[in-house]
């Protein structure tokens, strides 16, 4: 087994962890396991680094407006946020677009300017991106293959869009959901462009997801491309958020 693995991705600051938080990072730490706790929201964002200064040892902090919530904050509040929070966290996300839930040209729209004005601000504050994006990837890749530093593709399950991905300068964090479209993906994977995440709560066969069930997403990679090559997509993660 790895000495360390990351979970690039989940949100710790979710309702569903409230009752048994410390059981969750216990469980975490017997796995090995480290993970970025990442807000979407200002009420979400102020929880996560609460959180994350409670378990310092295992978690770091990534603060954003998510595309969904986009719609429904002032952008200006948040960035004000994130600025004043730069020191404490290790990326901005998740950022991005959703169209899935989004349709309407204005709705879409904000997300864009959110999306942007938080692309310029984690360059000129040189952090790496956590980038949502659904229904909206050709357009999402796009934007980022203009951008420079650390844009990692969260919950990326898509083999035909991984050329354009890396081609665009993209890292891509596969998901704890098994399927043909991760296998086609860690097959292909370069070595140090690829992540792992659980997305907790979500994805998780029906129940609540935890950062420990990463472990089975590196598994996959070891068993699919060698124990090294896991090894590298965890050191990679480690490098990018300042281990
Ligand atoms: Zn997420």
């Amino acid at each position: 087994m790895l000495s360390m693995i990351v979970d690039c991705h989940a949100h710790l600051a979710h309702p569903d962890f409230a009752a048994d938080l410390d059981a969750v990072v216990g469980r975490m730490r017997a796995a090995g396991a480290v993970a970025v706790n990442t807000g979407s929201n200002l009420e979400a964002n102020k929880k996560a680094l609460a959180i994350t200064s409670r378990f310092p040892d295992v978690l770091k902090t990534a603060i954003g407006l998510s595309p969904h919530d986009a719609n429904r904050e002032p952008l200006d509040g948040n960035l004000r946020f994130i600025r004043a929070h730069a020191d404490e966290i290790c990326a901005i996300g998740e950022i991005g677009f959703d169209f899935h839930y989004f349709k309407k040209e204005e709705e879409r729209e904000r997300q864009r300017v959110a999306f942007s004005a938080q692309l310029d601000l984690a360059e000129s504050l040189d952090l790496p991106v956590v980038v949502h994006s659904r229904e909206a990837e050709g357009e999402a890749i796009a934007l980022l293959a203009k951008r420079k530093g650390v844009r990692i593709l969260h919950c990326f399950l898509m083999p035909a869009l991984l050329d354009a991905a890396l081609k665009a300068g993209c890292l891509v964090s596969l998901p704890t959901l098994k399927s043909k479209s991760r296998v086609t993906l860690i097959e292909r994977a370069q070595e140090g462009r690829v992540l792992c995440e659980t997305d907790s709560p979500y994805l998780w066969r029906g129940g609540r997801n935890e950062p420990a069930n990463v472990a089975e997403v590196y598994a996959e990679m070891a068993r699919l491309r060698g124990a090294r090559f896991a090894e590298g997509a965890s050191r990679r993660a480690l490098e990018i958020f300042g281990w």
